[in-house]
């Protein structure tokens, strides 16, 4: 048994002042507000419940800024995607084992205690199954144990090069499932998670999969959640409408009862009928605004999707910068330098930018992750602390301390992490950062050499 005392807390209704949390096997047993702390108690100033990272391809993380230089005059997402898909060509899983650690940690510093790995790399460098069809699930869920990092398994089905069935590109052969033999890759996956762990399934996106395949695989996510890349990129979206006459989220809404298990990840490009029809829908739009900036995407439209009462979550995608703040902060701004105005997505009940979104990711994660949330009885004890000593936080009231963290912060603004119950991250640095960051130095510089 734990107990920790906070002078502020952020409980589901609200900031909340002296503040007693007892946590015993991992779960939260009791919250207490106006309580006075008692000698055992470890006191922290100003606590935050943990964050899901709703959208994650961990071994990005391997070559964030490596495709940052001008190698011909239309560089996009299609030409990054090329040199990712040369780098994953080496891949082993040791190397997923390693990557994927450091990007566990890093995202345990930045206040995420839960990801959800949208798994798509299945196959050996050939392009065959290895011997067990979930060895690479195996490494990640290896990774997630070492950095204690909650987990929320997706293994992707990935079958077709472009819509309507086209055949694959020889760089996505390590991707390729059948209907079968995808099957049999969830089972394998599923027998490998610890009992905390989440599950779901992925189907790719409507380049990688037919309408006969996605109705085959939708009950292998057995009620768990179910996501799907959409709408990422204009081109993607004419090539949905030349193949079926409707956009992407236009065609799911209407042949793929896309309801509250269901998370759009990215959505970019958006009619105003399908902004307002994906808000209605249940679903959560997964943002992964640092990636959508940094490979161009687009902009969401965030401001009229919350207005519709649409559900958001955050995602670090590529992990070129693995920020949980940082995601907050890039939302807000794309809205404001597209609509050349400030403060576009706080709402009347709250007002303050930072929180708004914090509510809002805090939310929709748990729902796209299947996973309990919120520092309240019963719930994960995932949580962390602000470290009160940052200047960012100078004389700072309740009503700005999240704008704070999310606008001005800079680094070091987390003390503490818990996650299960367990303090994984003391004074912002991870317990396993040395061993974790030599490992993935070594396989790194492997595989660069
Ligand atoms: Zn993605």
């Amino acid at each position: 048994m734990t107990s920790l005392w906070f002078e502020r807390a952020l409980l589901p209704g609200g900031w909340a002042q002296d503040v007693r949390v007892t946590i015993d096997a991992g779960r939260i047993t009791d919250v207490a507000a106006g309580v006075a702390v008692q000698p055992h108690d470890e006191r922290h100033a100003i606590a935050l419940p943990g964050l899901a990272n709703l959208h994650c391809h961990g071994f990005q993380r391997g070559m964030a800024g490596l495709s940052e230089f001008r190698g011909r005059p239309d560089d996009d997402f299609w030409s990054w995607r090329e040199i990712m898909y040369r780098f994953l060509d080496r891949l082993t899983p040791d190397d997923i084992a390693a990557i994927n650690g450091l990007a566990f940690v890093e995202m345990m510093e930045s206040g995420f205690t839960r990801v959800a790995e949208f798994h798509y790399l299945h196959n050996d460098a050939d392009g065959r199954r290895y011997a067990d069809p979930a060895e690479m699930a195996g490494a990640m869920v290896a990774a997630a144990d070492e950095s204690g990092i909650g987990l929320t398994l997706l293994p992707v089905f990935y079958a077709h090069g472009d819509f309507g069935g086209a055949p694959p590109a020889p760089g996505q052969r390590r991707f390729l499932s059948d209907v079968d033999s995808f099957a049999a890759l969830v089972a394998a996956s599923r027998a490998k998670l610890p009992a905390d762990a989440g599950f779901g399934i992925a189907p790719h996106s409507l380049r990688a999969v037919t309408a006969e395949e996605l109705t085959a695989i939708l009950p292998l996510a057995d009620g768990g959640p179910v996501h799907i890349h959409a709408a990422e990129q204009t081109r993607e979206v004419e090539a949905s409408v030349a193949w079926s006459g409707q956009r992407p989220v236009e065609w799911l809404l209407d042949h793929a009862d896309v309801d509250a298990r269901w998370c759009l990840v990215h959505a970019t490009h958006l009619t105003d009928d399908e902004c307002d029809r994906l808000a209605a829908s249940g679903a959560v739009a997964g943002l992964c605004p640092v990636t959508e900036a940094n490979l161009g995407d687009g902009i969401f439209p965030a401001a009229r999707y919350l207005v519709a009462g649409g559900h958001i979550g955050i995602g670090t995608d590529s992990n070129i910068l693995i920020d949980a703040a940082g995601e907050l902060r890039a939302l807000e701004y794309s809205q404001r330098l597209r609509d050349r105005r400030r403060a576009m997505l706080g709402s009347d009940a709250v007002p303050s930018i930072g929180e708004r979104l914090f509510r809002e990711a805090l939310a929709g994660g748990a729902r796209a992750t299947a996973a309990g949330t919120g520092i309240a009885m019963g719930q994960p004890a995932d949580l962390f602390t602000l470290d009160i000593q940052n200047t960012a936080f100078a004389g700072a009231d309740m009503r700005t301390i999240l704008d704070r963290w999310v606008f001005a912060a800079r680094d070091k603004a987390i003390d503490c992490v818990w996650r299960g119950g367990r303090k994984w991250v003391a004074g912002g640095r991870h317990i396993a950062r040395d061993a974790i960051a030599a490992r993935y130095r070594t396989a790194v510089t492997a595989l660069l050499a």
